[in-house]
C-alpha cells in the first residue's frame, strides 16, 4: 500500500480525528494512521467533563486555553450531529463542585470561584441546605460548594466517532491497525510515512499520538517527553436516576450518563503502558462513590476500564511546529484535559498548515521548549 495525501495524522484519538475534521473542511486531503481502533484509548476512557475551572490553580496560559476551547463546543457540536447524524450527548449542565466534612476543599472552591469569575465564568457558592436540594442523593457529610454554570459534559466516545465520521464524509481516509513505524526525510523536510503497510507520501505529517508520543518522537529524533498516566474508571447502573450533573469532589468525578449509569473516576497512576484494572483501584473507586452518593451502593458495576493519558513531564501540552522539521507538527500531552482541550488544539494545527499562522498565545505549549532534552 503506497499512498499519497496532503497530510498524514498519527494517531485517531480525539486530538488526531478533531485536527483531520478541520483540515478536511478546510478542502486538505487528510489520511489518519491508527495502530488500533479509532478512538479506543484515552479518548474513549474519559469521563467526558469539560471542566477549565480545573485548571484554575495552574499556569494562567493553560486555564485561557482550556476556556476558550470549552467555549468553542455550542457551536461546533449542532453542525457536527446534523451532518454525521451522531449524538454526541453535550450536556450544558454546569458542573457542581462539593466540599466535604473534614476536607479542605471549602478554601480552594471559593479560590476557584474568585478566579472564575475573574475570567467571566458563572459560578454560585452554595451551602449544604442548597446542595442537597439540587442533589438529594449527595451525601450529609456535603457542607458546602460551588455550581459553575458555564462548565458541561460530553459523551467523549461519541465525540470521537462524529469526528472521524464528520472528516472522511469530505474524503479524508482512517486506515486503523495501520502502525507508523518511521518517518523519511528528504532534504531536511518530511516526505513520506512508513507503516507496516507501506509508505504514505504527505506534505506534512501532524503527530498526534497520546501517551506514546515520547515513543513516536524518537523516529523523528527529538525527546517530546509525554508518556502515559493510567487512570481507572467504572460504570454504576442504579434504577432510579440518582444525578442530575456532574459531580466533582476530593474523592473524584461522578458523571451520570444518558443511559442510567453513573462513571465513577478516576485514578492517576504513573505505571508506564499497563492497562490492567486492579483490584485495588476499583475498590477504592467504589469506597470514594458511595462515600459520595450512598445509595449507588444499591446499584451493580456495570463495567470497568482504564486509558493510558498523554502526560507531559512539564504539565503543559506539547502542540505546534516541531523544531527540526519545515513540516512536522506536534499535538500531545493533554493529560487530563484532551476532550477539553481537543477544538482549540485543532483550530490552532489547522492554522499553522493551511494559513500558516501561529498564535503567539500558543508560545508556551511550543515543542521547541524540549529542544535541548
Ligand atoms: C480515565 C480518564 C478520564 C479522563 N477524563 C477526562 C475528562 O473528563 N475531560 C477531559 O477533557 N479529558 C479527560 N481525560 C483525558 C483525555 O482522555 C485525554 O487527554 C485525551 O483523550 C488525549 O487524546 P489523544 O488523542 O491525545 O490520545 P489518545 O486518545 O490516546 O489517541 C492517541 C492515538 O494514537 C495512536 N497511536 C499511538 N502510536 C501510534 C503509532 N505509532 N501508529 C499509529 N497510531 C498510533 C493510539 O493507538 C491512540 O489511539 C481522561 C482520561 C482518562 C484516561
Amino acid at each position: 500500500m503506497d499512498r499519497r495525501a496532503d497530510v498524514v495524522v498519527v494517531g485517531g484519538g480525539v486530538i488526531g480525528c478533531f485536527i483531520a475534521y478541520e483540515l478536511s473542511k478546510a478542502g486538505v486531503e487528510v489520511v489518519v494512521v491508527e495502530k488500533g481502533q479509532v478512538g479506543a484509548e484515552a479518548s474513549s476512557a474519559a469521563a467526558g467533563l469539560l471542566v477549565p475551572l480545573h485548571m484554575a490553580e495552574e499556569e494562567r496560559a493553560l486555564f485561557e486555553f482550556h476556556l476558550a476551547s470549552t467555549r468553542m463546543f455550542p457551536a461546533f457540536v449542532p453542525a457536527l450531529q446534523e451532518e454525521t447524524g451522531i449524538d454526541v450527548e453535550y450536556i450544558p449542565s454546569g458542573i457542581l463542585r462539593i466540599a466535604l466534612n473534614e476536607d479542605k476543599e471549602a478554601d480552594r472552591l471559593s479560590q476557584f470561584q474568585k478566579l472564575g469569575a475573574a475570567f467571566g465564568m458563572a459560578v454560585t457558592s452554595l451551602d449544604a441546605r442548597e446542595i442537597h436540594s439540587l442533589e438529594p442523593e449527595l451525601a450529609q457529610a456535603v457542607c458546602g460548594g460551588i455550581f459553575s454554570h458555564d462548565e458541561a459534559y460530553i459523551n467523549n466516545g461519541r465525540l470521537v466517532l462524529a469526528l472521524a465520521r464528520g472528516a472522511s464524509l469530505r474524503k479524508a481516509q482512517f486506515l486503523e491497525g495501520c502502525i507508523a513505524t518511521g518517518v523519511q526525510r528528504t532534504d531536511g523536510r518530511f516526505s513520506a510515512l512508513q507503516t507496516n503497510e507501506g509508505e504514505i507520501a504527505a506534505e506534512h505529517l501532524v503527530v498526534a499520538t497520546g501517551a506514546w508520543s515520547r515513543v513516536f518522537c524518537e523516529a523523528l529524533d527529538i525527546t517530546i517527553p509525554v508518556v502515559p498516566a493510567r487512570g481507572q474508571m467504572l460504570a454504576v447502573t442504579t434504577i432510579p436516576r440518582l444525578l442530575q450533573r456532574p459531580i466533582n469532589s476530593s474523592k473524584g468525578a461522578l458523571v451520570p450518563r444518558a443511559d442510567g449509569s453513573v462513571h465513577v473516576g478516576a485514578t492517576v497512576e504513573h505505571v508506564g503502558f499497563d492497562k490492567r484494572n486492579t483490584p485495588e483501584a476499583v475498590a477504592d473507586l467504589l469506597e470514594r462513590g458511595t462515600s459520595v452518593v450512598p445509595a449507588l451502593s444499591d446499584g451493580r458495576v456495570e463495567r470497568m476500564w482504564s486509558g493510558l493519558r498523554p502526560f507531559c513531564e512539564d504539565g503543559l501540552p506539547a502542540i505546534g511546529a516541531l523544531p527540526g522539521w519545515e513540516n512536522v507538527s506536534v499535538a500531545a500531552g493533554h493529560f487530563t484535559m484532551g476532550i477539553t482541550g481537543s477544538p482549540i488544539t485543532a483550530k490552532v494545527i489547522k492554522e499553522l498548515i493551511v494559513d500558516g499562522q501561529w498564535d503567539r498565545s500558543m508560545e508556551i505549549f511550543s515543542p521547541a521548549r524540549f529542544v535541548d532534552c
